[in-house]
């Protein structure tokens, strides 16, 4: 997997990949708690639940204050992917970072209490993470990421397995930025969103946020990563209403005021493209994390998504320690999320990154 991971430096900053990689998985994981709280209610409930500024900080869903939902464990089962597609190519000498990821969102299948499909039914799960306790949960999982995965087949950008444009294809690619330069992470961002998500509406966006994710990595702004990514989205076909979303996004993060009535002139997020475009425009507008993640939270629209994917870009633009100490100290699953950023970083942009430990390959298994 060298030969696409890109060398990451910190240009300009003190942040280090491991602050950013910490900051992007945790910020993510923070913007989706914050934001499941008020998921499925309008602007309107949500001021009458919790004031005219809307919701300012953790609050209680799913029986607890700080729950992440199906978009942080399908974010972690990502994350897990890509650790085995490098330690597959290690030890075979040949990987499919899609095939890989495809067979990690089986193991997330399992945790939602359904069979493996496509070749692995009755196959016990390996690794670690499908163990973890706490990701045996339903915290309202996508039909169609359910669908897609228990049908058996593996959806690509020129074989796609539905008409989906939903946004359950970009929330979840955050971190194929991490690993990767812009361009390959854009590349893999959709083929990735594409297992699930059929229409370029579902895996086009994930593009986009895998390579501005890489692309902050590198040192860019969130402005700077949308002008990185915008000739890759132009390159591919049916590309049109996902970068007019995007540049309106764009737009009102930089011109608008940051607020529900605003946020929902882009949409509801329910969709990738409108998902992404909100998420941008809140990161755009930022005056800090807290800010921005709130912003991309208070709205009519699908709000653990929308802030799930605002934090995972504004952690990665201003590391780990920009995220609230007490919004940190009341996430579920904070120290498994930790651990995985961790072994992301030790896996891509650690000195040896060729890990060959028995151990190593226990947690991560190569296939
Ligand atoms: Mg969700």
């Amino acid at each position: 997997m060298d030969k696409y991971c890109g060398t990451i430096s910190d240009v300009g900053t003190d942040l280090t990949p491991l602050d950013r990689i910490r900051g992007c998985l945790l910020g993510g994981a923070v913007g989706d708690a914050i934001g499941a709280a008020v998921e499925f209610a309008s602007w309107s409930e949500i001021c009458a639940a919790h004031g005219d500024a809307g919701i300012t900080g953790m609050e209680p869903s799913y029986g607890r204050r700080g729950a992440i939902t199906d978009d942080t464990q399908m974010t972690m089962f990502t994350v897990e992917g890509l650790i085995r597609a490098a330690v597959r190519l290690h030890h075979t000498g040949i990987t499919t970072v899609t095939g890989v990821v495809w067979h990690a969102y089986q193991r997330w299948l399992v945790t939602q209490g359904e069979e493996q499909a496509g070749g692995w039914e009755g196959e016990k799960v390996d690794g670690w993470l499908a163990d973890v306790t706490g990701l045996h949960e339903r915290r309202a999982p996508g039909d169609t990421c359910l669908a897609a995965l228990t049908s058996g087949l593996m959806g690509a950008p020129d074989i796609p397995i539905n008409d989906s444009k939903g946004c359950g294809g970009v929330m979840r690619v955050a971190p194929v930025g991490l690993i990767a330069t812009p361009d390959v992470a854009f590349a893999h961002g959709i083929d990735v969103a594409a297992i699930t998500h059929g229409h370029p509406g579902g895996y086009l966006p994930a593009g986009v946020l895998a390579a501005m994710v890489a692309s902050i990595m590198h040192g860019a702004s969130i402005t700077d990563a949308v002008t990185d990514a915008t000739p890759l989205l132009r390159s591919h076909r049916d590309h049109e209403d996902v970068l007019r979303l995007l540049d309106g996004g764009r737009r009102l993060g930089t011109a608008a005021t940051l607020n529900a009535p605003t946020i929902e002139r882009i949409g509801g997020g329910w969709t990738g493209d409108e998902a992404l475009a909100i998420a941008v425009a809140c990161a755009i507008g930022a005056d800090d994390f807290r800010h921005g993640v709130l912003a991309a939270a208070n709205h009519s629209g699908d709000s653990d998504s929308t802030a799930a994917i605002c934090g995972n870009l504004l952690g990665a633009l201003w590391g780990v320690d920009a995220i609230p100490r007490e919004w940190l100290a009341e996430l579920e699953l904070r120290d498994e999320i930790d651990t995985l950023a961790h072994d992301l970083h030790h896996q891509f942009h650690a000195a040896d990154k060729a890990v060959t430990t028995a151990s190593w390959f226990m947690r991560y298994p190569g296939w």
